[in-house]
């Protein structure tokens, strides 16, 4: 069993200790996101979490990839689609990326781990999924039709995925929240979702937020080396989980374990629990333990309290 995060984690920007450290903010305009990476990468490995995320403290996942996107703007808070998608120019999330390994290789080495326990721990790489980009966006006549653009987009989110892999992405994850709405074409979403992770060399994952039921038969067809959904918010995906227990075609399982909703910190029992059933079905080899969905919206305390519980249940299974 690995430990992991969906990804998003509390946004702490701690302001400059020194006088001159302020002095340069305003001079060189430093970039305050830094220290929130930084506390979120501290925090996720002090919880002792094996793939940690950057803490995606820059905002919202859908702004963050369609700013940087030729073909998409920003108006009003939405993105719009007014011409034809291209790859973007620059990378969007690889400075971020080796910022958090760098933050993580000095955490550990802090923490004395020993060389065995490093070969484990890594970090993400996320890439907003194309179906979920396209599908909250305002599409110009440029597209036909919403289907087009989404293979567009995964063209273009093609290279990102590339780039972090090259910087040192442990996994790839990528991020379809609205694939279990119903309002995707799953065989489009396929399609997007294979391009991207064709020829990736590092395990692929797919994060789904939801409901399973009617997706789970399609996603098990999509190129990906890990399915991560939400358990402990939805505990009927157990029961769609179980059904596919002898019919997984060799697809991990990301077991979402604690109620990212909630703002209460689960026990270490009621985590193990679930645990277990996941255990149950698809075996320790098959399994990633981490939250439902990201942790934005919890306070740092709980967010921290959370992962620590995890990461406690999962030794009981040591
Ligand atoms: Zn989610």
């Amino acid at each position: 069993m690995i430990s992991t995060v969906v990804g998003s984690y509390p946004v702490i920007i701690q302001p400059p200790k020194t006088r001159k450290n302020k002095l340069f903010n305003v001079i060189r305009g430093n970039d305050k996101c830094k220290t929130a990476i930084q506390h979120s990468v501290k925090s996720q490995v002090k919880a002792g979490i094996d793939i940690i995320s950057d803490g995606q403290v820059r905002g919202d996942m859908v702004e963050i990839f369609a700013k940087s996107i030729p073909g998409c703007k920003i108006e009003n808070n939405t993105c719009v689609i007014n011409s034809k998608i291209f790859t973007p120019y620059q990378n969007i999330g690889v400075k971020d990326l080796k910022l958090a390994i760098k933050y993580m290789k000095q955490e550990l080495n802090e923490l004395n781990i020993s060389s065995k326990d490093k070969k484990k721990k890594g970090v993400k790489g996320i890439i907003s999924g194309p179906s979920t980009i396209v599908q909250s966006s305002k599409i110009g006549p440029i597209y036909k039709n919403k289907d087009l653009a989404i293979i567009d987009m995964a063209n273009a989110l093609k290279s990102e995925a590339i780039a972090l892999e090259k910087a040192g992405a442990k996994i790839i994850q990528i991020d379809e929240p609205f694939l279990s709405t119903g309002l995707i074409d799953m065989e489009i979403a396929k399609e997007a979702i294979n391009i991207i992770s064709k020829n990736l060399t590092v395990p692929v994952a797919i994060h789904c937020c939801g409901d399973i039921k009617n997706i789970f038969d399609n996603l098990i067809d999509f190129n990906v080396d890990i399915i991560d959904c939400e358990f402990a918010g939805q505990p009927t995906n157990l029961d769609v989980l179980d059904s596919y227990s002898t019919n997984l075609k060799s697809k991990k399982i990301g077991l979402g374990v604690i109620d990212t909703k909630k703002q209460s910190v689960e026990s270490v029992e009621e985590i193990a629990m679930l645990i277990e059933k996941g255990l149950d079905i698809v075996g320790d080899k098959n399994l990633f333990i981490d939250p439902d969905c990201g942790l934005r919206l919890s306070s740092d305390e709980i967010a921290f309290k959370k992962l620590k519980n995890m990461v406690e249940a999962m030794k009981l299974f040591n």
